[in-house]
């Protein structure tokens, strides 16, 4: 049996797993649109920062559905942003290598012309990094003072690949990664598999590495504490260190050096 001052530190560190809830992050963010729509208060521009396309369409149903808090996937609304033939919304892509003005021109007269049947236009502009700097230009204004009832949502992969002048007017919403699938194996045997920084492409792959190592030491962790199974493949204390440690890495894996990152974890866990 675990004693109660175990006991209570599992918990603790449960709960800050919990609070984490990476996993349920494009959940909040359709929950948070909902919550805005009822309050009136959806905003005007938004940048959203990340790759997932399937939570922007969730988001363009939930702005504009008048039968259900959310999104109710049958109106006339829901069902025109699946086919796209929704005339109060209109989405901007690069042609070529970049967006060109015209494009951003025709965007600006399409929120000027009155709504044909949603509550709201809406303009999405994909690949907003991609805007020519005439277009960005042109566009500063209308992000500024867009008109009544439209909302602005421009799609980024990454903050830093649009002017501050951009962003600056914008509401900012980092969206979850999109593949959520396992990509590094973490137990080959009984330890954890911790990679070389080489092998981790890019900062995704490092956070999506640390999301699912977390996930899986969460599971350890409720191994221990619902079927009282008393040491895992670590023992109880390292276990606790290492979440902690992942945790906290978690948090700055923006910035942090992966390389360092990893020899830490390393050393945390085997
Ligand atoms: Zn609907």
């Amino acid at each position: 049996m675990l004693c109660v001052i175990r006991k209570a530190a599992l918990f603790a560190v449960l709960a800050v797993i919990q609070s984490v809830n990476f996993v349920e992050l494009e959940e909040k963010i359709v929950n948070y649109f909902a919550l805005l729509k009822e309050r009136e208060a959806v905003g005007s521009s938004y940048i959203f920062i990340g790759d997932n396309p399937s939570v922007i369409d969730r988001l363009l149903k939930v702005i504009n559905c008048v039968k259900s808090k959310t999104y109710c996937q049958k109106c006339w609304s829901c069902v025109r942003v699946d086919n796209r033939r929704n005339p109060d919304l209109m989405v901007v892509k690069p042609e070529g290598l970049s967006i060109k003005i015209e494009s951003i021109r025709e965007g600006i007269r399409f929120l000027s012309l009155k709504s044909y049947y949603c509550p709201k236009k809406i303009l999405i502009v994909e690949k907003a990094h991609k805007m020519s700097q005439e277009a960005s230009n042109l566009f500063l204004k209308t992000l500024e003072e867009p008109p009544n009832d439209c909302v602005i949502g421009l799609l980024v992969p990454k903050l830093g690949d649009v002017l501050p002048t951009i962003t600056s007017r914008c509401r900012k919403i980092y969206l979850p990664w999109q593949e959520k699938k396992v990509k590094v194996s973490f137990f080959s045997g009984k330890k954890p598999f911790i990679p070389a920084a080489p092998s981790l492409k890019n900062r995704k792959d490092f956070a999506l590495f640390l999301e699912n190592l977390i996930l899986s030491l969460h599971s350890q962790l409720k191994e221990l504490l619902f079927k009282g199974k008393d040491e895992g493949f670590l023992g109880l204390d390292k276990l606790i260190e290492g979440i902690e440690e992942t945790l906290k890495i978690y948090k700055a894996h923006h910035t942090i050096n992966i390389n360092l990152a990893l020899n830490l974890i390393r050393m945390r866990l085997q």
